[in-house]
């Protein structure tokens, strides 16, 4: 910037002076040769009154002569005036028919005829005339006037060397020349002064505009990676396409529910080639035709099987009115609420069977008894006693029950101290020796010295209670149950072994489900609730415990339980 208004500057500068030069050098030349001019027709009006005053006196006239004579005087008289060294003023006379009658410089015989020259053809019809030649052999140009001397017939004609005119054009040429070395210094000068003044505040604004400009990249970077951070970090699947279906966002919520690998990389790939799903493809078509939002549920069978919940909505387009510009998927990923809301279902009409069945076998019994049943008083007796262990049941199922859905509803067990884990155990044991000894199950247990546990005690006897009685229950003829309870790794481990019946490995998965039984129609023999287990594990979440189960059809069934201690 500098450097270019420094180097126009001095152009300019060159250019002016130049110009100037070669217009002074124009008027020094047209003056000099005004004044020069002047000089010798002056001299020629002089030679011309001395040959017609000589004529009129009747004195001969030797033109040759004569041009010798003026030349001598007149080259003297000049000198000072035109060039002090070498001004020579030669003289010519020659007569109307254009033939050299006289000549200071050479010897006129010699000469060609002057008719044609141009001062020459003035004088004749103008009295006065002037021409300057160049002469090859001075190589300089010359000066001519011509006056006609009518009296005489003759032409005097007076030439000079325009001598100075060189040294004029020269001294001018110089003089521009130490003008441009001048001007060119000034200009260096005020150049780099004014340069410095007018680029100073453009430096200042373009500088100011960068910080402006890097702060503003800066700002733009910040909230891109915040923006980044947020859609990366929400729970929600989010795709942004363009009106022809290419990706132009993803977060990872999305990559992860289609199992997309290299998140940026999709950038630009059509969506529909990308995840592969008709009902995703029909709702974005629908979304971009009608320009309005729209929801699908829909499931996905890879890369594992899942359903979702897509709110597809238009990116307006500026305007508002023309075609939209793409659109967005929200992506919920609702497997995990549409399986528990599976399992609200099947656990209502779970427990609305669990329910019916005793009640309905009640309210038959009491008809029948009622339609004369009741005078039967060995039948009637047997029927009340059926009345009365249907209603235990259900006593025992709506109490499993409301124990699931309160250990459920817990995120830390109530009433919680320090117990000797000994006397639990012991406690536990004679509240089912009596059920073991009818189904002539024998029970051992060990527990390690002086184990305790910080817990609610109930819950942990209810625990213990639940594994044991299925240990009895389904048990064979003097089969036996092992509980031991001692601490390893930092953990309070509970086993409960039986020699029963086992359990098919196929429905090991599933015995801890609500009412799920391996053998329906033993385990409501047995008053089984199908809740027991589900109890078991509950509480064992609860204290942030697992559960293991290790069982052999035909052989027996072994539950490990291990509680942080
Ligand atoms: P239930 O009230 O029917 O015993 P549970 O939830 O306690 O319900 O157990 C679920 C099912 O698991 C039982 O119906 C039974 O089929 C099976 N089961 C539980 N414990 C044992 C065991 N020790 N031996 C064999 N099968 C068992």
């Amino acid at each position: 910037m500098k450097k270019r208004i420094f180097i126009y500057f001095i152009i300019l500068t060159i250019i002016g002076i130049s110009i100037t030069g070669f217009f002074i050098s124009q008027l020094a030349q047209k003056y000099y040769k005004f004044e020069a001019q002047d000089k010798l027709v002056g001299m020629a009006k002089l030679i011309q009154n001395q040959i017609a005053s000589d004529l009129r006196n009747g004195l001969p006239v030797d033109y040759n002569q004569y041009a010798a004579q003026y030349s001598r005087i007149l080259s003297s008289n000049s000198s000072g005036d035109l060039d002090r060294n070498s001004t020579k003023i030669r003289l010519t006379f020659i007569d109307v028919s254009g033939k050299v009658v006289g000549e200071s410089d050479t010897n006129f015989e010699h000469m060609e005829n002057h008719l044609d020259r141009k001062e020459f053809q003035q004088a004749l019809t103008e009295s006065v005339g002037t021409d300057i030649h160049y002469s090859k052999t001075l190589k300089t140009n010359f000066l001519y006037t011509a006056v006609l001397v009518p009296s005489a017939n003759v032409v005097v004609r007076v030439s000079s060397p325009l001598l100075q005119l060189k040294t004029i054009d020269q001294t001018i040429w110089n003089y521009t020349i130490v003008g441009v070395l001048a001007g060119i210094l000034l200009t260096s000068i005020l150049a780099a002064k004014f340069s410095v003044y007018v680029t100073q505040p453009i430096d200042q604004r373009f500088n100011d505009m960068n910080l402006e400009l890097e702060k503003t990249v800066a700002d733009l970077k910040d909230k891109n990676v915040k923006v980044d951070a947020i859609i990366n970090s929400m729970g929600n699947g989010i795709i942004a396409v363009d009106n022809k279906f290419n990706v132009m966002l993803i977060n990872a919520k999305a990559c992860e529910i289609f199992g997309i690998k290299n998140g940026p990389g999709v950038i630009g790939i059509n969506l529909i080639e990308l995840v592969r799903n008709h009902k995703i493809n029909h709702v974005l078509n629908e979304t971009m035709r009608t320009n309005t939002s729209h929801t699908e549920e829909l499931t996905l069978a890879s890369p594992s099987e899942k359903i979702l919940k897509v709110y597809t909505s238009p990116i307006k387009s500026k305007d508002n009115i023309s075609l939209n510009s793409g659109g967005v998927l929200i992506i919920n990923d609702i497997t995990n609420l549409k399986k528990l809301e599976l399992i609200r279902t099947e656990f209502v009409s779970n427990v609305t069977h669990e329910l019916k069945t005793p009640l309905t076998s009640i309210r038959g019994f009491i008809e029948t008894l009622r339609n004369g049943a009741m005078e039967d008083s060995v039948v009637a007796k047997k029927f009340l006693d059926i009345i009365d262990i249907e209603a235990e049941r259900l006593y025992i199922l709506i109490n499993d029950i409301l124990q699931l859905s309160e250990i459920e509803s817990r995120q830390q067990d109530s009433n919680i101290a320090t117990h000797n884990l000994h006397s639990i155990v012991e406690e536990t044991i004679s509240i089912l020796q009596g059920v073991a000894d009818r189904k002539h199950v024998s029970l051992d247990w060990e527990v390690q010295d002086g184990l305790k546990i910080v817990a609610n005690k109930d819950r942990i006897k209810q625990m213990l209670i639940n594994l044991i009685d299925n240990g009895i229950k389904y048990n064979v003829e003097n089969g036996s149950v092992s509980i031991r309870a001692f601490k390893a790794d930092k953990m309070i481990v509970f086993s409960i072994k039986d020699t029963g019946i086992g359990i098919p490995d196929e429905h090991i998965s599933r015995i801890f489900e609500r009412f799920y039984r391996v053998d329906k129609g033993r385990s409501r023999n047995m008053g089984g609730t199908g809740l027991g287990l589900s109890i078991v594990k509950h509480i064992v979440n609860l204290y942030n415990g697992d559960i293991k189960v290790h069982s052999q059809p035909g052989k027996g069934t072994e539950f490990t339980i291990r509680l942080p201690a």
